[in-house]
């Protein structure tokens, strides 16, 4: 268990996860959480970090911070989602260790398994076979972030563990449709189409890429969930064990913001990775499941969201 006045440090405060983090943590009782800003803490800056973990020798660090996108982001800049991942995760990663951390989250993700992964995917894939071009940057960086816990592990005996959630989705999430992931994109593009009453909505690649969707809060209760266990495996995949077509996923998406538009869809875009749906057998085995269906969660993720007013 965590000691409820124990010191734990949430990277990524202000993002998605790291916010649902704070959230579930808050609810729990642990007062003493620890948090920096952009501007207040650059986290590629190595001495920047260094500072700042020596000084705050948090009990339990969260890694939630990351350069995150969808598959138009993650393609057309992929330098920085390499270069940018790899700083934050070596930067906190190694200084825990150097500043006495024992127990430390770092999340990664389900595209850090190889596009041709056998279905569902298990945590024994990972490093067996190519990876999807799309997001070949992040998930390279993701996969040197979950050796290097590892690696401490090995020759230090410390308790880092890598999660690998699915796709995520949720409050905070980002809607912006260049960069964004596909189910804010879509629930965006379906209020605005209804808005505008639109005739068609355009969905990119052909609908046919089968993804499986975790509302964020869900994870966060995982990740604690984890943590107050003591779980030390290497890695642990997070997720809901259900997928859906795009198709099927545009349709709810439609119907929950009554948006009753044309589908349209887009072959120009990339489908990316055809099917990605997570084993979640450990993740059960440890006692955990996830409890909010995907209409469920997409209703109250659009109720939430920033252009919904
Ligand atoms: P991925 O899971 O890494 O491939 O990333 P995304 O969440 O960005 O995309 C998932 C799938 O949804 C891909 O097949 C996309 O082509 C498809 N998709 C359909 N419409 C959209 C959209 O408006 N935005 C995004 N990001 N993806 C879309």
């Amino acid at each position: 268990m965590i000691d409820k006045t124990a010191r734990i440090f949430v990277s990524g405060h202000r993002g998605m996860v790291g916010s649902a983090l704070v959230r579930r943590l808050h609810a729990g009782g642990y007062a003493n959480l620890l948090t920096r800003t952009h501007a207040e803490l650059d986290l590629t800056d190595q001495r920047a970090v260094h500072a700042c973990l020596d000084q705050e020798k948090p009990d339990y660090l969260f890694i939630a911070a990351a350069k995150v996108g969808g598959i138009q982001a993650n393609n057309q800049y992929r330098a920085e989602f390499l270069y940018q991942n790899l700083m934050i995760e070596a930067n906190l990663i190694h200084r825990a260790h150097l500043a006495g951390v024992q127990r430390l989250m770092f999340l990664a993700s389900s595209c850090i398994y190889p596009r041709d992964a056998a279905q569902p995917i298990t945590e024994d894939s990972l490093l067996t076979g190519p990876l999807e071009p799309t997001n070949e940057p992040y998930a390279i960086a993701k996969i040197a972030g979950i050796k290097l816990a590892e690696s401490y592990n090995r020759q230090y005996g410390r308790q880092y563990v890598s999660v690998m959630p699915t796709n995520l989705y949720g409050p905070n999430d980002n809607y912006d449709l260049a960069s964004s992931h596909v189910l804010p994109a879509l629930m965006r593009k379906a209020h605005e189409a209804k808005q505008r009453g639109d005739a068609e909505m355009v969905v990119w690649g052909s609908g046919t890429p089968r993804r499986e969707f975790l509302y964020v809060d869900d994870l966060a209760d995982a990740c604690v969930h984890l943590m107050q266990q003591g779980y030390d495996g290497p890695l642990v995949n997070i997720g809901c064990g259900q997928d859906v077509t795009i198709r099927e996923l545009a349709e709810m998406v439609m119907d929950v913001v009554g948006c009753n538009a044309k589908i349209a869809f887009d072959a120009s875009q990339p489908d990316g990775t055809p099917r990605k749906l997570l084993d979640v057998s450990r993740l059960a085995k440890l006692g955990w499941r996830a409890s909010t269906p995907l209409r469920e969660g997409i209703a109250r993720a659009y109720a939430a969201a920033p252009f919904h007013s």
